[in-house]
């Protein structure tokens, strides 16, 4: 991509409700805009890392066995009330009327309309299990929708769906999906943790969330230094108010609180340290609760009508444009992982009046496209300190800057996430790039 032709409205303000760094940073560097409360679109550069997480989920889902569909976004209320859930969702749920005055719901989750679509089209044990998800738009009317991505009304699930035709093979599924949870989270250049979590309104008896470790997450885990043991602190506290007090307080509040208790797994002594995290993925094990309620059944090996074991498994994907952020900047902007940035390479011609500079600029944005490499090339008529300024807001995790080093055959080769420069000779800058990459 030519950066002269390319729509990145970047800009040196914030909107004024923008407290998180993520926020702020994906709206001022033109990644995402506000179209309404909790409603953002996605420009192009948003787009490219929300289709770089997408990708992600989907090769890891397919490689454990998953099968991607996509389900209508509006459901018939009918569907809703089978379950119970038209009266317990709340105001969360968005109803809609169609011109009959039939009524629908926006989606905030999809358990009935996958139930009703394995119902009577998978029969028999022999067909079991079958793990099914889609990648879509969630509507969720939250009461307090804010921190830009990190808790919209509109976002981007992926939600999955298994069914079992017992419950210890629904069980191995379970922990297939965490650790399968754990191989995209690894691959996004994450720092997380998986956490003994509370059902809520999906019902179920167990669960368990990933959280990615950030000072601004607004629930608070605690987690052994000892072992692999994590809870949040939902589960561990009975009453609401301990929680909200827990949740309210900062990270750094946090450290002074002394939990006063030893690992319930390892047993290590004062080994548990509170955590801030932010909910990117949750999975449940359901039992028959919805199959039961809709009906949904197979046969048995004995020939007898069982309802499916089953078990949900979601994952916050636009969430987690902004979960990298979170974890991933500094005071001047954006620092993408290698598996999530926009363009791998910037290239920069410091001054695009000088011939030379600019032959070089085309020269290495070719080779590098010939190469795979995803390259900008930025070749603005602006001064360098604005480019440069724009490079790290943007985050690109290379920028090489052609200037007036070139004179004496050297360019320099900017590392965002170390903030180091390094001269490299022309005759070896694609080289040093392709090994750096
Ligand atoms: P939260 O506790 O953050 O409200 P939840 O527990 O209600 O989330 P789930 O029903 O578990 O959410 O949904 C699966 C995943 O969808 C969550 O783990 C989270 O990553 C994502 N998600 C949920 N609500 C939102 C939202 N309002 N905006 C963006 N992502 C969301
Ligand atoms: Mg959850």
């Amino acid at each position: 991509m030519r950066r002269s032709r390319a729509f990145i409205p970047t800009t040196k303000e914030a909107p004024s409700d923008a407290t998180l760094p993520s926020h702020q940073f994906l709206v001022r560097g033109g990644f995402i805009n506000q179209q309404g409360a909790g409603l953002y679109n996605f420009l192009p550069l948003g787009k490219i890392v929300l289709e770089k997480i997408r990708r992600i989920v989907k090769e890891e889902l397919d490689k454990a066995g998953c099968q991607e569909v996509q389900l209508s976004f509006i459901t018939p209320i009918s569907l809703w009330e089978k379950s119970g859930r038209a009266e317990t969702m709340g105001k969360e749920m968005l109803r809609i009327q169609d011109r009959n005055d039939a009524d629908f719901v926006l989606s905030p989750t999809n358990e009935e309309a996958m139930v009703e679509l394995v119902k009577n089209r998978v029969n028999s044990y022999k067909d079991l299990p079958v793990n099914l998800y889609q990648i879509n738009t969630k509507f969720r009317d939250e009461a307090r929708p804010r921190y830009g991505l990190l808790r919209g009304r509109e976002f981007l699930m992926k939600d999955a769906y298994s069914f079992h035709s017992s419950k210890e093979d629904m069980v191995r599924e379970f922990n297939l999906m965490e650790e399968t949870y754990k191989k995209i989270f690894t691959r996004l250049g994450l720092d997380f943790r998986v956490v003994q979590a509370d059902s809520g309104a999906i019902g179920g008896d167990d669960s368990k969330e990933f959280h990615v470790l950030a000072d601004s997450g607004e629930d608070t885990i605690v987690v052994c230094e000892s072992c692999d043991y994590g809870a949040n602190i939902e589960t561990m506290f009975e009453t609401q108010e301990i929680i909200d007090d827990l949740n309210e307080k900062s990270y750094e509040e946090l450290q002074s609180h002394y939990i006063g208790k030893d690992c319930p797994d390892c047993k290590a002594h004062d080994s548990l340290s509170f955590k801030k995290g932010i909910e990117v993925g949750h999975i449940f094990q359901l039992g028959d609760k919805y199959s039961s309620a809709l009906e949904a059944k197979f046969n048995d090996e004995g020939g007898k009508p069982r309802a499916f074991e089953m078990a949900t498994f979601g994952i916050g994907v636009s969430r987690l444009v902004a979960s990298v952020i979170e974890q991933n900047h500094d005071e001047n902007g954006c620092i993408w992982t290698k598996e999530t940035a926009p363009y791998m390479v910037n290239v920069m011609v410091s001054n695009i009046k000088d011939a030379e500079q600019n032959e070089l600029g085309d020269k290495l944005y070719t080779q590098l496209q010939d190469a795979n490499v995803e390259v900008i090339l930025d070749d603005r008529k602006d001064r360098f300190g604005f480019k440069m300024k724009d490079a790290e807001l943007i985050g690109f995790p290379y920028t090489v800057i052609i200037g007036k080093e070139l004179a004496n055959g050297q360019v320099q080769i900017y590392d965002r996430k170390t903030t180091q420069k390094i001269a490299v000779g022309v005759d070896e800058v694609f080289t040093s790039l392709m090994d750096l990459l």
